[in-house]
């Protein structure tokens, strides 16, 4: 290893990265030179932020295959197995509800979008999605083509597949131990992969940020300006005290330490606003850094990185509020419950890939009866807003997580406590 001094220096590079994308990007912005906009920003930055999220993307699906295995086979119980995935479902919905609650009624007291003045909405094309039905959901879950799911990356069909060939190992005993010992050898290799992609981390998400601040300029926000406020300290708001007041409820752990160890894994989600491509950091944080058992952050991560979705939830919620007050439209609570339940069901239902929340709000605004067309009012932030409730799903998926190992006594404490511990780049 590279000691903690060269370690450590990783996370620093990223951040930088990260700064001085978003400062590059913001003067590109101003600059507005269309060979800078064009070649530059939207060309070479474009190419390699593709370049490196496509190689975090490579990884999800193997990852989540052979840790999954390792993960299934090492829990060994049947019944433990439906124990951390009945809890983890459990407090999955929970914390989707609460958020979207909170959003909600933080909207309505602060009111954003009232007085708007609609003649300058342009009216846009947008076409709405219809709501999935609960059990069209759950059908879904069950793959008729395992080889499909894998090459298309469904994330629900490949945990559920994997778990059925991970207890079908289980029950054949002693003649598994090989693929078994294969499975987690293969794993230890993806892990590795995960550490060569994340040293070029920090050019990817320098690429990625001054790409995305060159093309949004900040006279984006200024007519919606209610509406990013109230959505980003609702956000914040779940985020550092309904996740982490739970965390220190369930488990007793420090939440600080908690939040230094996930901050590789919120940049990354904030850079590339996919809670799916992101798995392999956020896996790679909570057990090398936080010390959850593989056995249980290989099933809950990238279960919540599909069905929980806190940040884009509360956006459901923020934006519901601030369209019924552009269009003067008195939901009720009746139909504030609507949206609730309709965001829960819509957050299992899609995945954590970019601009998803933005297709869910279509089947929320038309189950409530509000004008889809009002989306256009706020698809000019949504970018921005997307990389930042990107980076509050993933750490709900991983106070879960942590919430669901600590219950089963499934965290390394020593790990846990030691601030070097599976530091970026080892
Ligand atoms: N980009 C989000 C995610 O991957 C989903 C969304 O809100 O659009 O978690």
């Amino acid at each position: 290893s590279d000691g903690p001094e060269k370690k450590m220096s990783l996370t620093v590079k990223i951040l930088i990265g990260m700064v001085a994308g978003v400062i590059l990007g913001v003067i590109f912005n101003v600059i507005d030179s269309p060979f800078i906009n064009g070649q530059i920003a939207g060309g070479l930055f474009a190419m390699i932020g593709t370049m490196f999220v496509n190689a975090l993307k490579m990884l999800v699906v193997p990852l989540v295959f052979f840790s999954l295995i390792g993960g299934v086979t090492g829990i060994g119980d049947i019944r433990v197995l439906g124990r951390v995935g009945g809890k983890s479902f459990g407090l999955y919905i929970m914390t989707t509800g609460i958020a979207i609650g909170i959003a909600i009624v933080l909207a309505l007291l602060i009111g954003p979008g009232k007085g708007f003045d609609m003649a300058g909405v342009a009216a846009s094309d947008i076409a709405g999605k219809d709501a999935p039905s609960v059990w069209s959901v759950f059908a879904a879950i069950v793959p008729s083509n395992p080889v499909a799911a894998f090459a298309s990356g469904e994330m629900l069909q490949i945990i559920f597949y994997t778990i059925i060939l991970g207890v079908a190992v289980l029950m054949l005993g002693t003649q598994s131990a090989p693929f078994v010992a294969a499975c987690d050898y293969m794993n230890e290799v993806m892990m590795k992969i995960v550490s060569i992609v994340m040293s070029f981390a920090p050019i990817g998400v320098f690429c990625l940020i001054a790409k995305t601040f060159t093309e949004q300029g900040i006279e984006l926000f200024i007519p919606v300006a209610a509406y990013v406020v109230t959505l980003v300290l609702a956000l914040f708001l779940h985020l550092f005290v309904t996740l982490m007041v739970m965390l220190k409820l369930f488990t007793g752990l420090n939440p600080f330490t908690f939040m230094a160890k996930i901050r590789p894994a919120q940049i990354f989600a904030f850079s590339t606003a996919s809670s799916n491509a992101t798995i392999p950091v956020t896996l790679r944080s909570v057990t090398e850094r936080m010390g959850v058992d593989n056995s249980v952050a290989s099933f809950c991560i990238p279960f919540g990185a599909t069905i929980n979705m806190d940040g884009t939830a509360i956006m459901q919620g923020v934006a519901t509020v601030f369209l019924a007050n552009v269009y003067g439209i008195d939901l009720g609570v009746m139909g504030y419950l609507t949206v609730i339940a309709m965001a829960v069901l819509a957050s299992i239902g899609t995945a954590g890939v970019p601009g998803v929340g933005l297709v869910m709000l279509t089947m929320v605004l038309g189950q409530v009866g509000l004008p889809i067309e009002g989306i256009a009012l706020i698809l000019g932030v949504d970018r921005l807003m997307d990389m930042i409730r990107t980076a509050v799903n993933i750490t709900g998926d991983a106070v879960v997580t942590t919430i669901v190992a600590k219950g089963e006594g499934k965290v390394d404490m020593a790990i846990f406590d030691d601030p070097d511990a599976g530091v970026l780049g080892s």
